[in-house]
Parts: C-alpha cells; sequence; structure tokens
C-alpha cells in the first residue's frame, strides 16, 4: 500500500526516513526550515559513527549502536571515513567503572575491539585501553547525497506551523497528506516521553603539526572528556561532558534562546575548562593543538537516571514522531514507523473464515 507522508525536519533522520519510504513506493516530501539539510544537530555534533562503546551502562543503546553501525557501512559506503587509532581509555580514578569491567561488558556485548597498538604520545592518569573500528561521519557528502537522492521532494525554508487531522487525512501547513513523520528531534512537537533540550558547545581544535595523525581519544566512562576528528583533515572536536552542555530547559525555545546568546567571554571560560581538563590525561593537548572555533547546538534527551541514547518511535493519530539518540539508529526509526503502518492495515484486514476441517477432510492419508 502506498501513502503520502509528509516529514518534517531534513536531519539525518528525515532525509533517511525520506528516501527508505521513497524506495518502498511511499510519496514523500520533507518541510525542513533551513536553507541546507542537516543544517542542525545532524551538522553540529561530534561526528561519531558509534559502535556502543560510549554506552558501558544502557544495553538497548549498545546493541542498537551495534547494529545500526553494520547497517550504516552497508547502506551508505561512502558517508563516513576510517579512524587511524580510534582509542577508548578507562581513567585511574575518574571512572565510574574500572577497566576490566569495561571491557567485560563490551566484550560480552559481542563488540570487536583489539588492545594491540603502542601509544607513542604522552598520556596520563589511565588504568587500561581497547583500540576500535568507531569511524568519522562524513556530514558534506552526506548533504550532497541527500539532495541528489530526494531532489524536489527536499524542501527548504519552509517552516511548518501546523498540524490538523480531519477524517483520513492529515494537513501540514494546510497541505493534505496519510501521515506525517516529525523528524525534528522534539523541536516542533514534545516527544510524548519525559525529555529536557541542552544547548551544547564542543570546541574545533586544529593540530599544530598537519602532517601528523593524532588518534580518537575518548575517555570513558562518566564525566569525561573526548578528541575526535573530523571529515576535515587536521581537524578535531573536543568534547566533555561535564562543560559541553550549557543548562538544562523543557523547551526547545528556551534552550534556542540560551544558544544564540551566547558570546565571547562564555566561550573563552568553556576553552579554559575543557583545556584542563583534556590537559590531565594528555599533558602536551596545547602544544599539540590550536583552538579555531566553538561548534553550538542542542540536544534532546530523556528524563532518565540511566544513560538511554537508543531510539524511540512514537505514533498519535496520523503522527509519527522520531526521537532519537545518536545518527546511528536510523534504520530502527524507519523499521519501527514501516512496522506500524503494517500493523494499521492488518488492522483493517477483515477475517476469513478457517478451511483447516476441510482441508483436513480432504487429505489423503494413505496412498497406493
Ligand atoms: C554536541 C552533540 C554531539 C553529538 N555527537 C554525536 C555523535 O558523535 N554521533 C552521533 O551519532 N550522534 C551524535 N549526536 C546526536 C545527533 O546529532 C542526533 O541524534 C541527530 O543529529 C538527530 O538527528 P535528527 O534528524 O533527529 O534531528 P536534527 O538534525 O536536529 O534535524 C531536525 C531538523 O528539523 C528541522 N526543523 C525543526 N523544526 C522545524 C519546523 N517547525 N519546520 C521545518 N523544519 C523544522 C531543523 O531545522 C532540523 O534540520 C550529538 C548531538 C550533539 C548535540
Amino acid at each position: 500500500m502506498s501513502y503520502s507522508i509528509a516529514i518534517i525536519g531534513a536531519g539525518w533522520y528525515g532525509c533517511h526516513l525520506a528516501s527508505s519510504l521513497d524506495a518502498l513506493g511511499m510519496e514523500t516530501k520533507v518541510f525542513e526550515m533551513n536553507a541546507r539539510p542537516l543544517h542542525e544537530a545532524s551538522g553540529n555534533n561530534q561526528f561519531r559513527l558509534h559502535l556502543g562503546f560510549h554506552y558501558a551502562r544502557h544495553y538497548n543503546t549498545r546493541m542498537q549502536s551495534r547494529d545500526g553501525y553494520m547497517r550504516f557501512m552497508e547502506r551508505y559506503p561512502s558517508l563516513s571515513g576510517q579512524v587511524v587509532n580510534n582509542i577508548y581509555a578507562v581513567p585511574e580514578q575518574d571512572s565510574l567503572m574500572d577497566f576490566l569491567t569495561y571491557r567485560l561488558i563490551m566484550t560480552a556485548s559481542g563488540i570487536d575491539f583489539s588492545e594491540a597498538i603502542d601509544i607513542d604520545f604522552k598520556i596520563n592518569n589511565i588504568e587500561g585501553y581497547l583500540v576500535t573500528e568507531e569511524r568519522v561521519l562524513h556530514t558534506e557528502s552526506a548533504r550532497v547525497y541527500f539532495k541528489q537522492r530526494l531532489g524536489d521532494r527536499l524542501i527548504f525554508n519552509q517552516k511548518i506551523e501546523s498540524i490538523e487531522e480531519k477524517a483520513d487525512k492529515v494537513y501540514v501547513n494546510g497541505e493534505c497528506f496519510d501521515y506525517v513523520i516529525d523528524a525534528t528531534w522534539g523541536h516542533f512537537r514534545k516527544p510524548p516521553m519525559e525529555v529536557f533540550y541542552e544547548p551544547t558547545i564542543l570546541l574545533y581544535y586544529e593540530s599544530k603539526d598537519t602532517r601528523e595523525i593524532f588518534p580518537a581519544l575518548t575517555f570513558v566512562d562518566g564525566p569525561l572528556c573526548s578528541i575526535y576528528p573530523t571529515e576535515e583533515a587536521s581537524l578535531y572536536t573536543l568534547s566533555s561532558v561535564p562543560h559541553t552542555p550549557i543548562g538544562r530547559f523543557s523547551s526547545s525555545s528556551e534552550a534556542r534562546a540560551v544558544r544564540n546568546q551566547l558570546n565571547q567571554e562564555f566561550v573563552t571560560s568553556k576553552v579554559k575548562q575543557m583545556e584542563a581538563q583534556i590537559a590531565h590525561y594528555v599533558p602536551d593537548f596545547n602544544e599539540r593543538f590550536r583552538f579555531v572555533a566553538p561548534q553550538f547546538s542542542i540536544k534532546t534527551k530523556p528524563i532518565a537516571s540511566y544513560d538511554d541514547r537508543s531510539c524511540h518511535v512514537f505514533k498519535q493519530g496520523r503522527v509519527f514522531s522520531v526521537m532519537s539518540g545518536k545518527i546511528d539508529t536510523v534504520f530502527f526509526a524507519t523499521e519501527r514507523i514501516l512496522s506500524m503502518l503494517e500493523s494499521l492495515e492488518n488492522l483493517q484486514f477483515a477475517k476469513v473464515p478457517s478451511m483447516l476441517r476441510q482441508e483436513i477432510g480432504s487429505a489423503e492419508y494413505f496412498q497406493g
């Protein structure tokens, strides 16, 4: 069965959903309020194609990442790049978990790693480390890919203000569709789960020696920090669990207002805090790297005491909403939506009488 589906938001989720649903014969149209795809969180993050190493404390998130990573590599082979020496290190004092427990959780989760590299830079205060195959997302290639793939089904500079359900249809800014998918990460409508909005700051750094390839270095597990390469050679992001978040807000508009008024003084104080944190583990960080610019974004997070970044899909009337956690879970979102659509079709299917007795009666047990 084919449906017309409006998708609000051209982030990773909206674009992936549109191209997957199109391939199945649905008529999709993506409305994006900015002038290009992947303009908000999908273009302003740490660009890590997760495999599960970040989520030692959440089983579902780890499993979704492990499976999503493999599917991402199959479906979008040219939209991520290899990371040379991608290290997850467990600090001696500051981690919520000791190294052997961390290692055991990853082994039991079936997530591959090795321990076979020599670290050839100064690193302090760690208990142990694993080397992973996590990759870096290529955002600009993804923008070009989705623009080509979706063509004029991607409508830019169109902010959705209203959706209204009438009879068996739904009207999006007055235009009629069978269904709507809210893929705005909770910015159009708050998802039907408890969430908060967190403005964030990451810092871009470039290596002073552009011939040198510094590894990706992530300290786990808990209020720690990481340095991760980008798609651009010699350019890295520095992120910090305690210093990246800039407050916690119950509405998207409050979080946006805070993000949009941050000033130079604020950035300078964050640079100081984040450099002090990374220097505890990488003492010559400032000799190796030069600060380039801040990156601002907004995270929508579930209110939960545990570390849930798994993807959830909800359906209310003719409106689906997607609450993502990371980019690798785009496949999970598509499957949930398809399965919900199929179950709606099954509800409409009239039950037919059983033919079993008739079939049994006519069966021939003995032949010859
Ligand atoms: C600091 C930070 C670091 C992160 N690091 C990683 C990482 O390393 N790896 C990873 O996998 N994930 C990471 N994430 C999470 C990841 O960025 C998100 O899960 C993902 O980008 C969400 O994609 P999305 O398509 O749901 O939302 P978005 O990318 O936010 O897209 C939503 C789109 O909806 C549009 N929109 C909103 N309202 C309307 C409206 N009314 N009308 C029309 N359009 C509208 C917006 O303009 C936007 O383009 C990080 C996030 C942050 C903030």
